[in-house]
């Protein structure tokens, strides 16, 4: 194994040998891209006039009052197309697929966002795309297995394992590894091995870019304070990757705390878990003595996973981000009162962010800034919450829905 792609002792690139080439493909594809200016324009122009970027940054003067504290500021990713930050890694990865020749995507999506995202950009670029999705996935994510389908990609369902997400990956892997020269595979966090996790995080650092000019416009200087929710880290590390080297900036990762402390009840692996090598690269894992991962839960579809990104791992030990956890009931509360008094309605991956911010914006003094990375809207996440909240009038739609269906 060679001592690439290593953040620390985090990383690598832990593969077979016969991805082995693919992986070298992408990495100097991905390597001659950077410097390469038309690329480079043509990725800010898609950024700018198919995604919507850039992003505000708004300031939520009302929780800020409610609070009493520091001051909140909210990057707003979810006006995105698709809703979330992850289009950003898309439309580039894409590009990349397009610069190789390649004539095919393939993903596996737990709840869907992730497919969801990859099939937009299949549409947009004329790729032929697979997505790879759990049985039991697509029985309860319907609605985001339609609008890929609508997208034009295939979802496979895959029934073996526990049919969910980690089977998916396994059969997404084999789909890669017998049709490597024609498809890429798109990998959908700053997880995998080298040079994904790099590439995504560099992809992403648009978020932290844009930050960084729009509060020194709006406050003359950095904030104090940038929290980021974290499933495999990529709007993390989206927005701190360019505020690392500002050593005034506090930079804090919320992982999900689910609802207890036991194996099956969270996914906040700095808290509960290991370092291990899965899935290409090493890194901290919910896992058993035989590396084996741990079933995990979070009310949140994106964080509910197993590993998290490597270069995160570097930076919780080499203690440059803090990581905390929120429970499943704290970030329903979060989402209730950003509605409520500000109008926005974030995905639920964001509204841990957003407790944490909530938690600690009284303590702080009022000249404060706190930046919250909400990394997504909550319109996809209409069934969870009205089931979280008990919503019976939406039960009542939801039996009564099949009557209107037959009606034309
Ligand atoms: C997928 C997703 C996440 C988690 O992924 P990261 O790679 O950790 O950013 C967070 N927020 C939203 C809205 C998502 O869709």
């Amino acid at each position: 194994m060679r001592k690439i792609g290593h953040f620390g002792k985090f990383g690598g690139r832990y593969v077979p040998e016969m991805l082995m080439p693919a992986l070298e493909e992408l990495e100097s594809t991905y390597e001659s891209a950077k410097k390469d200016k038309d690329f480079q324009k043509e990725f800010k122009e898609l950024l700018r006039n198919f995604s919507g970027r850039p992003t505000p940054l708004t300031y939520a003067a009302n929780l800020t009052e409610k609070l009493g504290g520091a001051k909140i500021y909210l990057k707003n990713e979810g006006l995105n197309i698709t809703g979330a930050h992850k289009i950003t890694h898309c439309i580039g990865q894409a590009m990349l697929a397009k610069k190789m020749g390649k004539k095919r995507l393939i993903a596996e999506t737990g709840a869907g966002q992730h497919g969801l995202a990859t099939a937009t950009v299949a549409a947009k670029f004329g790729f032929e795309c697979s997505v790879y999705m759990g049985e039991e996935d697509i029985k309860r994510q319907r609605p985001n297995v339609f609008l890929m389908e609508r997208l034009g990609a295939k979802v496979i369902p895959v029934s073996f394992g526990s049919k969910t997400l980690k089977d998916a990956v396994n059969a997404a892997l084999k789909d890669y590894i017998e049709n490597v020269k024609t498809s890429h595979y798109l990998l959908g966090s700053v997880v995998g091995p080298h040079p994904y996790p790099t590439m995504t995080r560099d992809f992403q650092s648009i978020v932290g870019k844009e930050t960084k000019k729009q509060i020194k416009k709006l406050e003359g200087k950095y904030p104090d304070v940038i929290i980021a929710c974290v499933g495999g880290g990529s709007n993390a590390m989206g927005i701190f990757y360019d505020f690392i080297k500002e050593k005034e900036v506090n930079l804090i990762g919320v992982e999900a705390g689910g609802v207890g402390d036991k194996i099956g009840e969270h996914s906040a692996r700095f808290k509960g878990g290991s370092i291990g090598v899965v899935e290409g690269f090493k890194s901290y894992f919910l896992q058993d003595k035989d590396g084996q991962l741990q079933k995990t839960h979070s009310i949140s579809a994106g964080l509910d996973y197993a590993g998290v990104g490597p270069e995160l791992a570097y930076l919780q030990e080499t203690k440059r981000v803090q990581f905390q956890s929120i429970t499943d009931q704290e970030a329903l509360n979060a989402f209730d009162l950003l509605a409520r008094v500000e109008g926005i309605i974030p995905a639920l991956e964001s509204a841990h962010a957003l407790a944490f911010a909530i938690k600690i914006a009284p303590r702080l003094e009022k000249q404060k800034i706190i930046v919250v990375n909400l990394s997504g809207r909550g319109d996809k996440d209409l069934f969870i919450v009205a089931k979280a909240f008990k919503d019976k009038t939406f039960k009542e739609f939801l039996l009564d829905y099949t009557k209107f269906y037959e009606q034309y």
